[in-house]
């Protein structure tokens, strides 16, 4: 468990393309001495914070002051996973590189960079009481436990069906980090047609056909697309602000129903204790 916390220990940049707009985007990141992940846009300070986030229909997107930037899932979990608990992220475009469409170059990014221990411990959120979002037949919960442990189910149509995944050590569990964004197929042209996924190909997302993937070399885990759903849910919790400590399940969850959990989850204090 990180006992610190801890920034970037140097400066680095990233581009890419953002997956809806198809233009390219540019990456700048900064250490930060306070506790937090902030986005800076047309210099307008962002926090990725589930109280900033104002859409999540396609991605989570935050907001503030007439500056949004969306897509920024991955590059929170990827903040998880390397440890950085505090980081400003200037960006010059609404919209997150999709990279590959998993977290793994934003965390060889921070990788490379090193990470920066300050003196102060880091602030831990962990779950007194049980609390869920449910929206139809998906629902999220998050049950007490002193480790973050989390069981993901989904359902498509075939060839996917009805995947699960356990992960009880998050933060050992790096196949979640390069577990790529995916879509069916039929649902491309709807998305297109909508003016989105514009920078969308096989480069950055797995496509599911009639029978198979359509990516030439095929899928990177067996359970790449239930993986991939959890790391949503991980870059979703990091919103909260802190290393979340709890027991989550999850059923076809996405982007709002993990946004609906910490709203729940923060709307009585005695959810939650912070230390
Ligand atoms: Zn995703």
């Amino acid at each position: 468990m990180i006992k610190r916390q801890t920034t970037i220990n140097r400066i680095f940049k990233l581009s890419g393309i953002g997956l809806h707009s198809g233009h390219p985007v540019n990456l700048e990141f900064l250490p930060r001495r306070e506790q937090g992940i902030v986005f800076v846009l047309n210099g307008v300070q962002i926090p990725a914070r589930y109280d900033q986030v104002a859409d999540t229909r396609l991605s989570t997107l935050i907001a503030r002051d007439g500056a949004a930037v969306s897509t920024i899932e991955h590059l929170m979990a990827a903040f998880y996973y390397a440890g950085v608990t505090n980081c400003l992220v200037y960006i010059d475009g609404p919209e997150v590189p999709i990279l590959d469409g998993s977290a793994w170059e934003f965390y060889q990014g921070m990788w490379k960079a090193g990470v920066y221990e300050f003196p102060e411990e880091q602030v831990y959120l962990k779950v007194v009481k049980p609390v869920e979002a449910t929206h139809g037949d998906a629902w999220v919960r998050i049950k007490p436990l002193n480790t973050l442990d989390i069981t993901m189910t989904i359902e498509f149509r075939q060839p996917v069906g009805l995947q699960r995944r356990r992960v009880s050590d998050v933060e050992n569990a790096f196949s979640i980090l390069n577990s790529r964004t995916f879509t069916m197929q039929e649902e491309i042209e709807a998305i297109k047609k909508m003016g989105l996924a514009k920078g969308g190909s096989l480069d950055n997302a797995v496509v599911v056909g009639e029978d198979d993937v359509l990516n030439p070399q095929g899928l990177r885990y067996r359970k790449e697309l239930v993986n991939h759903k959890i790391l949503d849910l991980i870059g979703d919790l990091y919103t909260s602000g802190y290393r979340i400590l709890g027991k989550v399940e999850a059923h076809k969850t996405g982007h709002h129903l993990n946004n609906l959990l910490l709203k729940q989850l923060f709307s009585d204090p005695a959810n939650y204790q912070i230390y």
